[in-house]
């Protein structure tokens, strides 16, 4: 509890309450203002924690006079309980500019370390003229400055989005420097160079420009291709460039095998530099089972962005390359053979017995509601305001690689503080992208008379169900199963055709990342990684909690089998829904092959502007698509191993080769 003690040179009180900080803040400024004006020679308060005196709201600026000018009896009374009503409430803005006084070296380390951009200009202009050449001005205090944000970062002191602001910081002054770099051709010192790339056929970037920055202000040089780098532009530009590692990042299964395929490409034309890869599907294992047997330069898997600086630095020094080297592809070999001993342990069992254990439901119980409608249904323009209160906020922070619940985080005591400020850029910059239409969100349903057979989904065109408009080829778990546990296929939850029984499949696609360009391009221009990463993860957010509102609206207006559900905003999260919405490419039905028949039948790249890459991640980015479920017995799963016999019963239902089959599952393969 702090206690915050008054002792003014017109009243003397003392009290506490429970950490308000806007009131401290408050009377901290009120206090100094009055103390100024009464002709004190000293007041003292905490300068960092000092609100301004004009931000004070009024009403409680006069209670806070009141105490201090001891003007009512009860002065101290009416102001614990204005403390206690705004208990909770957003900061008053507290800006303590004393380190506007130092030189002005310090002042371009300390604007580094704290990620204020503000004076970036001016500050660095100065120094330029007082150090008299711009390289000094980077060599010096703008590296000092981030080798200080480096070490604080690496002891686990200082957290990303705090880094990503003290590299802004840096960008902006390097940006401001470069036309008087160019002018004397001289350059700042590199460590290395570095190529990223997010494989082609994928589109997510977020945790690729994290890494960009992150090294770009430890003194790589970064050569960012962007998404969707065919390997040969990879390959091409790191000759040209003569690059010292090359990074790919991937978020989608497919990405895998691209990886391996550039690994083997790598390989193949006598390339040694050290290849690392990094994104949400990646990991050790899989880098060392199925990446690193191929290529015999250092291969290594970086798992955040904390890693990634630390892994290059390691493999570019001479000292120390060798051993770390060695140390990797001992731990893979070590991981190879661990693996080779787990195989035997998971057991299949024969797709014909996993049918068998198909999950028993009694259609006959089961009144089946019918849509509201049948076809599509397309929305464009959607509310982003309606969208907002439907954000899943957990994800949000782990994409900056905070580690937490929300809300909790907010109150963590290790990330708490950088939690607090994140998210208050967040909402600041939701307000902006709503009031300046940074990006435009189109949704596209639909519902189908569909009934299953065997482990497929048949759609029909109308309700004579005589013409199949679609099929979609659903996968059946195959590990052996406890007693009572079933081998779960998504096709289950439809009605079968034989039981004469009409039930309904329904679709969707969502994004909200449409018409972005324009804003990135600004926060391009100003060199602003931070904002632009925030950016681009708010329309994730605002994509999910599009298909979560959606979903919401489908079962209770569009398709309302659950018309009367009263579930709160945690229980969304939770899935306490009745229902699935299943997405092609996520552990129930892995395979993204699926997804260009789903985008047929819902028209989605017309209606909702989305569009699939030939590994069909979707364009834009923060989109979402996928299938709804009604039954109150269908639930998410994860598909898990599947055996050969299934590979080959899918591939033939497809009508597609086994061995093309095998490469869009290989993470569902057993070996
Ligand atoms: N609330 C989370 C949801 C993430 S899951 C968030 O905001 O990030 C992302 C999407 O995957 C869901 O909208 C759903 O469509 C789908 N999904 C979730 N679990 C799944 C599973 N086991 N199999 C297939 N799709 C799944």
């Amino acid at each position: 509890m702090p206690h915050v003690l008054i002792s003014g040179g017109v009243s003397n009180v003392s009290f506490s309450f429970r950490g308000n900080n806007a009131i401290r803040e408050a009377i901290h400024a009120a206090f100094l203002f009055h103390a100024i004006q009464a002709g004190m020679d000293m007041g003292i308060v905490n300068a960092g924690n000092l609100a301004i005196y004009e931000d004070i709201p009024k009403d409680l600026l006069v209670l806070i006079e009141d105490v201090l000018l001891n003007r009512r009896a009860d002065a101290t009374d009416r102001l614990l309980e204005a403390a206690n009503s705004v208990k909770g409430q957003a900061r008053i803005r507290v800006e303590d500019l004393s380190w506007r006084e130092k030189p002005v070296a310090e002042r371009l380390a300390h604007a580094l370390v704290n990620g204020i951009n503000q004076y970036i200009v001016e500050d660095t202009e100065i120094a330029r003229v007082e150090l008299g050449h711009p390289l000094k001005v980077i060599e010096g205090p703008l590296m000092d400055g981030m080798n200080i944000v480096g070490d604080l970062f690496g002891a686990g002191k200082m957290f990303l989005p705090q880094v990503v602001k003290s590299a802004r910081v840096m960008k902006q002054s390097v940006a401001y420097l470069e036309p008087y770099l160019e002018q004397d051709k001289s350059r700042a010192k590199s460590k290395g160079k570095i190529i990223l790339a997010t494989v082609k056929g994928d589109v997510h970037d977020i945790g690729k420009n994290i890494v960009g920055v992150v090294l770009r202000c430890n003194s790589y040089d970064i050569i960012d291709l962007g998404v969707m780098t065919p390997c040969e532009k990879i390959l091409a530009t790191a000759r040209q460039e003569n690059a010292d590692i090359i990074g790919l990042s991937g978020l989608i299964t497919p990405s895998l095998e691209e990886m391996t395929y550039v690994a083997q490409e790598m390989q193949r034309q006598s390339f040694n530099i050290p290849l690392l890869i990094g994104g949400a599907t990646t990991s050790r294992a899989h880098t060392a089972l199925k990446i690193e047997p191929h290529y015999t330069g250092a291969t290594v898997h970086v798992v955040d962005a904390s890693r990634a600086v630390g892994v290059a630095s390691q493999l570019l020094s001479d000292s120390a390359r060798d051993k770390y080297v060695e140390g990797v592809r001992a731990e893979y070999v070590n991981l190879r053979d661990l693996h080779k001993n787990k195989k035997s342990a998971t057991k299949l069992i024969s797709l014909d017995e996993a049918r068998d254990n198909k999950m028993p439901i009694e259609w006959t119980d089961h009144r089946i509601c019918q849509p509201s409608f049948l076809g599509v249904k397309t929305f464009t323009d959607y509310s982003i305001e309606t969208l907002i209160d439907y954000i899943d906020w957990t994800p949000f922070f782990s994409t900056w690689e905070l580690a937490g619940r929300f809300p909790r985080i907010l109150e963590d005591e290790l990330v708490g503080e950088s939690a607090r400020q994140l998210f208050q850029d967040a909402k600041a910059m939701l307000k902006k992208l709503v009031a300046g239409k940074w990006l435009s969100a189109h949704a596209v349903i639909g519902f189908f008379p569909a009934n299953s057979v065997g482990d497929d989904i048949e759609v029909y065109a109308d309700e004579n169900r005589d013409k199949v408009i679609a099929h979609f080829r659903m996968l059946r778990q195959q590990t052996e199963k406890a007693k009572d546990k079933f081998n779960l296929c998504l096709a289950d939850f439809i009605a079968p055709k034989s039981s004469g029984i009409n039930d309904y499949l329904g679709g969707f696609a969502v994004t909200a990342g449409a018409g972005m360009e324009a804003q990135l391009a600004r926060f391009e221009k100003e060199h602003d990684d931070y904002n632009s990463i925030l950016f681009k993860a708010l329309a994730d957010r605002l994509a999910e909690s599009f298909a979560e509102h959606m979903h919401t609206r489908v079962r209770k207006e569009f398709w309302p089998y659950a018309a009367e559900e009263r579930l709160t905003h945690e229980d969304l999260i939770a899935e306490k829904y009745q229902g699935i919405r299943p997405a092609p490419g996520y552990p129930a039905c892995p395979d993204h092959t699926e997804k260009p028949a789903l985008f047929e039948l819902l028209n989605a790249s017309q209606a909702a502007n989305i569009h699939l890459t030939e590994n069909f991640a979707m364009l834009p980015a923060s989109s979402v698509s996928g299938f709804y479920f009604s039954h109150p017995q269908s639930r998410y799963f994860g598909l898990g191993k599947i055996a050969e016999d299934q590979v080959i019963d899918y591939a033939a239902r497809k009508q597609m080769d086994a061995n093309i089959v095998k490469r869009w599952l290989a993470t569902n393969l057993k070996e």
